[in-house]
């Protein structure tokens, strides 16, 4: 039995990649310095592995800042337009960043190439970009370099490699008229002829990562697999190839994957444990199961005797040297070392095991399985009862997370039983409810508002940072916070916002600041995970029942409104964005979690209301990406989610308006679903799609109000008046005008005051413009 891992964190424990590439960006070191740091990190995170006792270490793993765009360098699928630079240049790693983070020096200004999110995760990947008759060759040969680096430390890796399919899935068409898929045939040689570079080294496993041999996949598709394997196959008779399969389970193809002529199949037990027996029965006599029973991206500490069961029965089908023992994916998606947490609650974290702490878990998982095929006299060796009593301490820790008081509250649990359909609704239909608003609020054609944070300027963050250090004591950052809230309100009154908002300076990020006033949700100190290139997020975790204490935004709220006439909106985060940003507990369903966070959100609109606000907007940008992968899927998850969001949302009046908020916004699958949410007001963004995104709610009809985004916050570029009103004309032209909110695509805590103003001042006059003329 071997073990192995499909890849480990490469940002470091301390972030060292992180500080290493931004100090490079910003000429604090040289390149040198910027490699032998990642030199470091590889050297590190292989040892580590290796003192752990993991069979077969990866290699190729490590990335300055993706593994995706690694892959487009080594085909050369480098666009055009940083061809000059990758040519000009003699250091391949700016041309590298170029790619990644665009180009602006000595006249070249070249735009960064198309990042999206990894499947389902917080993952971000650079998209490659792929042209008719693209032809590749073996440009960047990292892989290769890599795995020599390793084997001078006298460690014989495995090389990883985005899979040929995959990799062409992942990317996209820059012109019409083809199929990325028909690039295969060309792109194939230059895998080859990688492998044959490896096997020249010694490389004796390969690891190709085909994650989409888990997605809905077209005849064309499944042919290029066959077609792809059967050729590594044909030349490279003697290599051990492992396919990597994760975050779904193979289902439809579970045929075409069991069947390509490979040495190894890794399958991930954790998102879908179901597949075990089936494709067991599809092993046929050779192939070797790569069984996924870590959790590669959750922090909980695995249940050994659930693993042992799964292992026992493969090993039982397959015999002992056809079964491999590994985490579900790749590391990459869990925080580095839980020994740095050292402010943890120490009950919560015996449950927890990050990466460093996973490989253990797959190396104690084989001694144990191991153990169980040994004769009962050889259990009393003091080895063996080293690693039963492993077992027996991670049994006790998993039986103490099942009924412990940290996590159990049986309110909680009753009040989730107890939700009935009329909670999830409004008392009137929407046409009742927007008489009542219209009458009550007061507010002209085309109200403009914005979506609630404004600049998080160097001053309020300095301000938050001192307070967390002591150096500001409570009255004093609060005084603080109030100034700046003020400052904003009367501001917002003198342009003429017709709803304003407090501005969110008390807040650090939107999930957080929620996730450290509810009870079930912890911090980490250094949990981090990398979100894309320098960028890490330390996700909150969900531990227990969620409920909430006590109101978590009504002083601000209030305070705000204490301000002004003019109404001012409650800001809040949803239930689906909280579960989607966060580590989630694995001992219950995800919309149990959500449903136990919509009730305290809930709870949270109700005191809103009660303290005098009429506008309520409840977050949700997250709704999108937390579609399953597989289609089939959707419905079942859109139901609780949307069900989430109407019981956070419906128990108010008709006269109290709820608005949500969505950035990242394509709709046109799901729009039905977003319908369902009733809402009465919702902001999109659209400018930068040129209002395109709002089709799908004119096809629709969608009844409720819109605010299509008309200008684009996520650039410094201040659009003027009449760019403005040119795509408010163009949302007039598909949507009913009396419908229409003005405002901005997003919040803008990351823009500065003064184009703020600037905008914000043109975007209120564009409203009032259309409305004369209208
Ligand atoms: N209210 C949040 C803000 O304005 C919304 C952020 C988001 O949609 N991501 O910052
Ligand atoms: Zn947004």
């Amino acid at each position: 039995m071997l073990t192995h891992i499909l890849g480990y964190p490469r940002i470091g424990s301390q972030r060292e990649l992180k500080k290493a590439c931004e100090q490079y960006w910003s000429g604090k070191i040289s390149l040198q310095e910027l490699l032998t740091a990642g030199r470091n990190i590889r050297q590190q995170n292989w040892q580590l592995q290796r003192e752990a006792g993991i069979d077969l270490i990866p290699s190729n793993d490590f990335s300055f800042y993706d593994q995706v765009l690694d892959m487009s360098l080594t085909v050369h699928a480098i666009p055009k337009r940083y061809r000059q630079l990758v040519e000009n240049n003699n250091n391949i790693t700016d041309a590298y960043f170029a790619m990644a983070r665009g180009y602006q020096k000595d006249e070249l200004d070249i735009t960064a190439m198309e990042m999206t999110k990894w499947f389902d995760t917080n993952y971000h990947y650079i998209v490659p970009e792929f042209y008719k008759n693209q032809q590749f060759k073996l440009f960047s040969t990292k892989v290769i370099d890599e795995y020599e680096e390793a084997k001078q430390l006298n460690i014989d890796t495995k090389p990883v490699l985005l899979g040929p399919v995959s990799f062409l899935l992942l990317g996209k068409e820059k012109e019409e008229g083809f199929h990325r898929i028909e690039l295969i045939e060309n792109l194939l040689p230059v895998y080859l002829e990688i492998l044959t570079k490896l096997e020249a080294k010694g490389a004796s496993w390969i690891q190709f990562d085909e994650p989409f041999l888990t997605l809905d996949l077209s005849e064309d598709e499944k042919k290029a697999y066959k077609y792809v394997y059967d050729k590594v196959k044909q030349f490279f008779p003697s290599l051990k190839i492992l396919i990597s399969t994760y975050f779904e389970g193979l289902k439809d193809n579970l045929h075409l994957a069991t069947a390509l002529p490979v040495n190894a199949l890794h399958i991930d037990l954790v998102r879908c444990p179901e597949q075990l027996n089936e494709v067991l029965g599809h092993c046929g006599d050779k192939l070797i199961l790569s069984l996924g029973v870590v959790d590669g991206r959750n922090i909980w500490k695995n249940d050994y005797q659930q693993s042992l069961e799964i292992i026992n029965q493969a090993v039982e089908k397959l015999g002992p040297e056809r079964v491999m023992i590994a985490p579900s994916c790749s590391l990459l998606h869990s925080p580095c070392d839980l020994e740095y947490e050292n402010s943890l609650n120490e009950e919560l974290k015996q449950w927890l095991s990050f990466a460093r702490q996973k490989i253990d878990e797959v190396v104690t998982l084989k001694e144990l399985a191991n153990i169980e095929y040994l004769p009962a006299e050889n259990l009393t060796q003091s080895g063996n009862q080293k690693t039963l009593e492993k077992l027996q301490a991670n049994q006790l820790a998993v039986k103490s997370r099942k009924s412990s008081a940290l996590i159990h509250n049986e309110k909680v649990k009753r009040r989730v039983e107890a939700i009935t359909e009329a909670d999830a609704k409004r008392d009137s239909i929407f046409g009742e409810r927007v008489e009542k608003q219209h009458k009550g609020l007061n507010l002209p054609l085309f109200p403009t508002t914005t979506i609630g944070s404004f600049p998080q300027t160097k001053e309020v963050r300095s301000w938050r940072s001192k307070f967390k250090k002591g150096e500001l004591n409570e009255a004093q950052y609060e005084g603080l916070l109030k100034q700046e809230t003020e400052k904003a309100i009367r501001w917002q009154e003198e342009i003429g916002l017709d709803v304003l908002v407090h501005g969110e300076f008390e807040r650090n990020d939107m999930v957080e600041y929620f996730g450290e006033q509810l009870e079930g949700v912890a911090f980490t100190k250094n949990g981090w995970v990398q979100s894309y290139g320098s960028r890490c997020v330390k996700p909150p975790i969900i531990f227990g029942d969620i409920h909430r204490p006590k109101p978590m935004t009504v002083f601000w709220s209030a305070f705000a409104q204490s301000l002004t006439k003019k109404h001012v909106k409650g800001m809040l985060t949803g239930p689906v964005t909280i579960l989607q940003w966060s580590f989630v507990r694995n001992d219950q369903p995800r919309a149990e979690t959500c449903t136990q966070i919509a009730l305290a959100i809930r709870d949270e609109v109700a005191d809103l209301e009660e303290a005098g606000i009429k506008i309520i907007q409840i977050d949700e940008p997250a709704i999108r990406e937390g579609l399953p992968l597989r289609k089939a899927d959707w419905q079942a998850y859109l139901q609780w989610a949307v069900k989430a969001f109407r019981i956070a949302s419906s128990g108010v009046k008709d006269e109290t308006q709820i608005h949500t908020h969505m950035c990242y916004s394509e709709f046109n699958d799901i729009i039905q679903n977003i319908a369902a949410m009733d809402a009465d007001v919702i902001t999109i963004e659209c400018s930068r799609s040129q209002m395109e995104l709002l089709d799908a709610f004119a096809e629709f009809r969608y009844p409720n109000e819109i605010g299509p985004g008309v200008y684009d916050i996520h650039s410094p570029r201040v659009p003027s008046k009449e760019e403005m009103l040119a795509l408010l004309e163009k949302a007039k032209a598909v949507i009913p005008a009396r419908q229409l909110w003005v405002n901005p695509d997003c919040g803008l805590k990351t823009r500065n005051w003064e184009e703020t103003k600037l905008a914000l001042i043109a975007m209120v006059e564009a409203a009032k413009q259309a409305s004369v003329s209208f």
